[in-house]
């Protein structure tokens, strides 16, 4: 039986006062990584809530899904970039993008993009799925998203949705956006960091992300958009090598 290190990540800047739970105590040293060491430079995490993240690079932050309002986004890096997936509220808000995004670059889905006043248009680029491009000098790829189960198809059918690979130097970032495990996903290789979704109807259920992960094998792998769910398969049942980051999302 392997012992697996669970590991709270984008916590130690909080006060410990905050959190009571004798379990987390361990995960929640100053030590505990919230970071990816790239050829140039760390990327750190900052998970901000359900879909919504900033990885930071360089100086610069890779906004994902920023929705939520303004306030959320206060003390983080400024949006050099940011990348939408689908049009769901949860992932796309234009007010949000009003209050942070104005004049920064936008990667998004043609979906979106027609969702989005001129002044944003003018700044944004679409990819379809199996599209590349890049932004604020990071490539990005764009992974179709969608469900795959039948009575799942209206919630994300085939060919809306991105998820995105974003190559920071050497290492690759994958947020995968409201999916299933498509063909794509598991077709992916030598990711570093991946961030996969879960709570049903919408999106996996643990256990198919865990199948997913041990499938495409990411170095690290953080939980995110799960709602409610019951993450204890991906606690216990992750293959060798994948390191499991337990983030504060909610
Ligand atoms: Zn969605
Ligand atoms: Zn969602």
């Amino acid at each position: 039986m392997v012992t697996r290190r669970t590991i709270i990540a984008g916590m130690a800047s909080l006060p410990l006062a905050g959190l009571v739970t004798t379990t987390l105590v361990q995960a929640q040293d100053s030590a505990v990584p919230n970071t990816l060491s790239t050829s140039a430079g760390d990327v750190t995490v900052h998970p901000v809530n359900h879909a919504s993240l900033v990885l930071e690079w360089d100086g610069k932050g890779y906004y994902l899904d920023p929705v939520g309002g303004g306030d959320l986004y206060a003390g983080l890096p400024a949006p050099a970039a940011i990348l939408i997936t689908h049009g769901h509220g949860d992932h796309f808000d234009l007010p949000t993008l009003e209050a942070i995004g104005a004049g920064v670059p936008i990667i998004t889905t043609q979906e979106v993009f027609d969702k989005l006043p001129e002044a944003f248009q003018a700044n944004a680029t679409v990819l379809a799925n199996g599209d590349s491009g890049e932004i604020a000098g990071v490539p990005v790829r764009a992974i179709a998203a969608h469900n795959i189960t039948e009575d799942r198809m209206r919630y994300h059918p085939v060919g809306v949705g991105n998820g995105y690979v974003l190559s920071f130097a050497d290492k690759q970032v994958y947020v995968a956006g409201d999916t299933e495990p498509t063909d794509d996903m598991l077709a992916l290789t030598e990711i570093a960091m991946a961030f996969l979704p879960m709570n049903l109807p919408f999106t996996m259920t643990p256990e198919q992300a865990l199948e997913a992960a041990n499938t495409f094998k990411p170095a690290i792998l953080y939980p995110y958009h799960y709602g409610e769910s019951d993450l204890s398969p991906l606690q216990t049942g992750l293959a060798d090598g994948i390191e499991l980051r337990m983030a504060k999302w909610y």
